[in-house]
């Protein structure tokens, strides 16, 4: 083929692909012109996850009606002249190509007008070509209407997730947006409900729960510091807060969210040894920066920038994220308390100093399995860990092993209750130091499961329903998944506006609270899981056993404890809870000779 110029509907087609990927990218776009006309309101209604409908108004300057059909021309903007206007940029756009892509790809509507002219105008762009300017009656602002995403790129249309996830995106852009600039008004809705709506009177926390929800919310530390120009704010999870992917980390840049992969590490180093492998912090943090240290023209969607000074940056959020995390929880390295604390991991590292206390040197450990009598009990049966291995490789679980999966464990005599969070019994073999809380999480995921195959899960009506109100996104999830529910034993029924009732639930559940059990379900939900598949079920289940279970520092009765080491007995894996952690730590009679100079003696 000889060599031509592309036509100007191509051209821009391509360089639309840069800039819209998603309906998401439309409504951040439109959000950010909104944000720079100064606007106080901004109104965001969506229909099909925004592949039909995406409609931003917003009460900002407006844009006269003689610059209207500049507006939507590619390189057009007013918020730039000179290149080195590049570098003191204060607007979170610049590139005027914003509006020409979406009309690209889309048939667009702008209608504006601005204080100074006494009515205001509107024009329809359908695939590129700028229909007619109309004059229209209309209030001081902007409202931008995008139909039909992609209509005439069918081929982008396909490589969109599923509605779910699409709106998802919004959702949560949205809220982030709305905790970025809290002084704003923003409203989200999808044509029928208000999916998000906020005051615009600075309180971020209450934004924060319409992100997370308000256990969530109120368990975010906050963080604040200043340093040579620059300063952070923001919110951060404590330690006992995580979720199993990096999505929840999120950075705002002079106003702008964008994607650092060194920011991301900054933080990650913060929590460095105070999360388990394989969990990650929920973070939404604002930094401001001089507008000459950062470039902010590296990404066509403007979602990554450049620091003059990378180091310096890093080490500042680094250094900040430690300081809140360090002042909240005191715990970690220095002699930390057992009771009281749930299964994280400052909690975890009792267990490991405890052992260390016990048996000793790992080293003698390992003498001790090298002997052809070696203990396979102390080890963990096959199962993949979802997350920890390493974390947990505390004495006897460090070694891979071939131990079969259905491996099962003697007979316990039952001794006590350790801090709450231990049983200790006696084996056949020596002692047994039991995690009631990873037992008890095995115990119910083994019994759930089998319910579930057998398609009898005894369900409970509650005496009392329980009303649970879930963050926007979560409850759109939910939706999807309420046959999926009943199927396992929950009556769950849409309540009013992100609120559930939780009529019943899994009999094996009655007793533990049921809005934990209905957040687990949600919370850590991957995007494009489908409920429908199988092992999903069994991770579903998996995850809400592990917030059914009893918790590490809850005093047992002696009667429950018996019950959960015969419960235990019983199970197929008994050695390791769902998610692949040990549910016990052997250290056997020889272990103990050697430990006390008996075996030489003798
Ligand atoms: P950019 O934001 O990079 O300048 P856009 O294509 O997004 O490019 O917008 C082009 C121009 O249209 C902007 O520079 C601004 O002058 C005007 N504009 C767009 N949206 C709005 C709005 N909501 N309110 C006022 N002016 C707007
Ligand atoms: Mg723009």
């Amino acid at each position: 083929m000889p060599i031509r110029l592309l036509s100007s509907e191509v051209a821009s087609q391509i360089a639309a692909g840069e800039v819209i990927e998603r309906p998401a990218s439309v409504v951040k776009e439109l959000l950010e012109n909104a944000l720079d006309a100064g606007a106080r309101s901004i109104t965001i209604t969506i229909e099909e996850a925004g592949k039909k409908l995406i409609e931003v108004a917003d009460d900002g300057s407006g844009i006269p009606a003689e610059e209207l059909e500049l507006a939507v021309a590619r390189h057009a903007t007013s918020k730039l002249s000179r290149s080195e206007d590049l570098f003191s940029i204060s607007t979170l756009g610049f590139r005027g190509e914003a509006l020409a892509s979406i009309g690209s790809v889309s048939r667009l509507t702008i209608t504006s007008r601005v204080q100074a002219q006494p009515e205001g105008a509107r024009l329809r762009v359908e695939g590129g070509v700028a229909g007619g300017l109309i004059k229209v009656g209309t209030t001081v602002g902007t409202t931008v209407r995008v139909e039909d995403l992609f209509y005439n790129v069918p081929a982008r249309l396909k490589f969109l997730k599923s509605d779910v996830t699409e709106r998802r995106a919004i959702d949560m852009l949205v809220t982030r947006y709305a905790l970025a600039y809290p002084e704003k008004r923003f409203k989200l809705s999808d044509g029928k409900n208000v999916i998000l709506q906020t005051t615009g009177d600075g309180d971020r926390r209450a934004i924060l729960a319409a992100l997370y929800g308000v256990d969530v919310a109120k368990q975010m530390l906050e963080i604040g510091s200043e340093e040579q120009g620059s300063s952070i704010s923001g919110f951060i999870s404590p330690t006992s807060l995580t979720r199993s992917n990096r999505r929840e980390i999120t950075f705002f840049i002079n106003g702008r969210w964008v994607h650092d992969v060194s920011l991301n590490t900054a933080l990650l180093q913060a929590y460095h040894t105070l999360l388990m492998v394989g969990r990650y912090p929920l973070t939404t943090l604002f930094l401001k920066i001089p507008a000459a240290e950062v470039d902010v023209n590296v990404h066509p969607a403007k979602a990554e920038v450049r620091f003059r000074d990378q180091e310096k940056i890093f080490s500042f959020v680094q250094r900040s994220a430690r300081k809140t995390l360090l002042a909240y929880s005191p715990i970690p390295n220095v002699a930390p308390s057992l009771w009281g604390t749930t299964r994280t991991m400052p909690a975890e590292q009792p267990r490991h100093t405890g052992l260390d206390w016990l048996i000793g040197h790992d080293e003698k450990l390992s003498v001790d399995r090298a002997e052809p009598s070696g203990d396979q009990r102390l080890e963990t049966d096959s199962q993949p860990p979802v997350s920890t291995q390493s974390t947990y490789s505390s004495a006897g679980t460090q070694e891979p092993t071939n131990a079969s999966q259905n491996a099962s464990i003697p007979l316990l005599r039952l001794i006590g209750q350790i801090g709450a969070t231990y049983l200790v019994a006696e084996g056949p073999d020596g002692l047994y130091l039991v995690d009631q809380h990873a037992a008890h999480e095995r115990v119910l995921f083994e019994k759930l499961m089998t319910q579930h195959a057998l398609k009898n899960i005894p369900s409970q009506s509650l005496l009392t329903l329980v009303a649970v109100t879930l963050p926007p996104h979560s409850t759109h999830l939910l939706i999807t998944q309420l046959p999926f529910l009943q199927h396992f034993g929950f009556d769950v029924e849409e309540f009013g506006p992100n609120t559930f009732q939780v009529r019943a639930m899994p009999a094996l559940f009655m007793g533990s609270d049921p809005s934990t059990a209905l957040r687990a379900l949600v919370e850590d939900f991957e995007e494009d899981e489908s409920p429908l598949q199988n092992e999903i079920e069994a991770k579903l289940a998996a995850r809400v056993c592990k917030r059914m279970a009893v918790k590490a520092g809850q005093a047992l009765s002696q009667e429950e404890q018996r019950a959960l080491l015969t419960e235990l007995e019983a199970c197929d894996s008994p050695r390791t809870c769902p998610h692949g952690r040990p549910t016990m730590i052997h250290l056997s009679v020889d272990m103990l000779e050697r430990q006390f100079g008996r075996r030489g003696a003798r």
